[in-house]
């Protein structure tokens, strides 16, 4: 991309056709991260020197490495560990096990990272890693040895100081754990803060289950606030029942909101006056499902999406909302607490409609902030109670919504273009102050 500045914005000219290199060819979801990342661009002064350099990737490894499998055979697997920017701190990002993990893909999603981070102001960059593998046909003994051998081939990026990951899908803290204690062998003592989302044995965090739900709470109770609606009975539509979405839905449920739909993968349930998410969970831990609840009515995830209510959580997977089914959504705020679940093309219908979005570098943005504190509380050895983590999580939320609700005012653009404009700016500011090396 060419850029010139007009009248204090960074306008995009053309595509250029090296500007891009390695990154041009990529995956849906990183055409949409560069995508968003152009049109906020726009509003931000930067020098185009900038605007390039966090189009790109900071550095990338792929490693190529063999795992013994139960059967004694050899197996080799290929993984990624990339790290978009570190100019505000150490990368800070997941960890995926899944067939279709590719490149691009943990390009686009370390790239979010970074804006995720700092929409709320945490000092980290993005980074994001995975591995191409199955986990669901291997066994713990084969996953083991894939995991430790995975984080030996990436320790070269590794460190409490330098990159720190977390569980993502498919890894637990099970993993996390597999993953600091390799890390700790080589370096011959413990180092907890050198990942996040351990379980809480070994250092890991009080309310970082609930992080990302609770998050969402706060974004919801924030909006309802903006938009001059009641927090009492407004009705809330619940796409995904698992870590995230449950969790949404009964503290939203305790603040007094009305859930009357809940789905995950296997189907969902309504109810016009309001489900007892507490009593669904039991149901679900007991069932495995929220499909067949006995107090309500039967509704596929299709005609969830399109109920009436006042808040629609999508909380499940990636491109739920799309130009299909936009038009249809009769909801007045949709909070994101999946990544990504809105397309672009839904985005502008949504927009039109008058629809309120909280995006999903903001609203989900619980969860890595509580891997902050886990972070910040491994480097200490001192750990704080659970109440200390929630209060200082919804401080960070209700002053993360309010920056960006203000920039979406001052710029006059959605709660989406204001995340990144937010974040842009903030790594564009960091960037200048320390200068270019050398
Ligand atoms: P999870 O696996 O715990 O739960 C996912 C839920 O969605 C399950 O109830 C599942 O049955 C349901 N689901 C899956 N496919 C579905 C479909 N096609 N239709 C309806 N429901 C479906 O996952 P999670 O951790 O709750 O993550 C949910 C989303 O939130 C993902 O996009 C994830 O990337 C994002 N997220 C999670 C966290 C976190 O801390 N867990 C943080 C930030 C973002």
């Amino acid at each position: 991309m060419k850029k010139n500045k007009t009248d204090g914005k960074v306008k995009v000219e053309e595509q250029s056709s090296t500007s891009n290199e390695g990154i041009t060819n990529g995956s849906t979801i990183l055409r949409s991260v560069l995508e968003s990342y152009d049109e906020a661009a726009k509003y931000v002064k930067m020098p185009s020197g900038i605007y390039e350099m966090l189009r790109q990737c900071k550095r990338e490894l792929t490693v190529s490495f063999p795992v013994r499998m139960d059967d004694g055979t050899v197996k080799t697997f290929t993984g990624y560990r990339v790290h978009h920017n570190t100019v505000r701190g150490p990368s800070k990002g997941g960890i995926r096990y899944h067939p279709s993990v590719d490149l691009d893909d943990v390009r686009a999603l370390a790239m979010l990272m970074t804006w995720k981070c700092t929409v709320v102001g945490i000092p980290y960059g993005g980074a994001k890693g995975g591995v191409v593998c199955d986990p669901k046909d291997m066994s713990d003994r084969e996953l083991e040895n894939l995991t430790r051998r995975y984080a030996t081939e990436i320790s070269v990026f590794l460190s409490p100081e330098g990159d720190i990951p977390a569980p993502d899908v498919n890894t637990d803290g099970r993993i996390m754990s597999w993953i600091m204690d390799t890390y700790s062998m080589h370096r011959g003592y413990s180092v907890p803060a050198v990942v996040t989302g351990k379980p809480l044995s070994i250092g890991g965090s009080p309310g970082r289950s609930e992080a990302t739900g609770r998050g969402v709470m706060f974004c919801v109770r924030e909006a309802l606030k903006h938009l001059k609606m009641p927090v009492d009975g407004s009705t809330v539509v619940v796409q995904g029942f698992g870590k995230v979405g449950s969790v949404a839905a009964y503290l939203l449920q305790d603040k007094g909101l009305k859930i009357t739909a809940v789905s995950d993968v296997f189907g969902g349930i309504y109810n016009s006056k309001g489900i007892d998410v507490y009593d669904l969970l039991r149901h679900v831990e007991e069932t495995g499902s929220v499909k067949d609840y006995p107090h309500g009515d039967a509704i596929s995830n299709e005609e969830l999406l399109t109920l009436k209510c006042d808040i629609l959580v999508p909380a499940a997977m990636e491109n739920q909302i799309t130009a299909r089914n936009a038009s249809q959504i009769r909801a007045k705020i949709v909070a994101e607490g999946a990544n990504g679940p809105t397309t672009p093309e839904a985005d502008r219908i949504l927009g039109e409609n008058n629809v309120f979005i909280v995006p999903d570098i903001l609203c989900n943005a619980g969860g890595v902030t509580v891997s902050y504190f886990e972070w910040v509380q491994g480097l200490q050895f001192f750990f704080w109670s659970e109440r200390e983590i929630n209060v200082r999580l919804r401080d960070i939320m209700v002053r993360s919504f309010k920056d960006v609700l203000q920039t979406s005012k001052e710029k006059k653009v959605n709660m989406r273009v204001a995340a990144l404009i937010l974040a842009i700016e903030r790594v564009a500011e960091a960037t200048r102050l320390r200068g270019i090396y050398p």
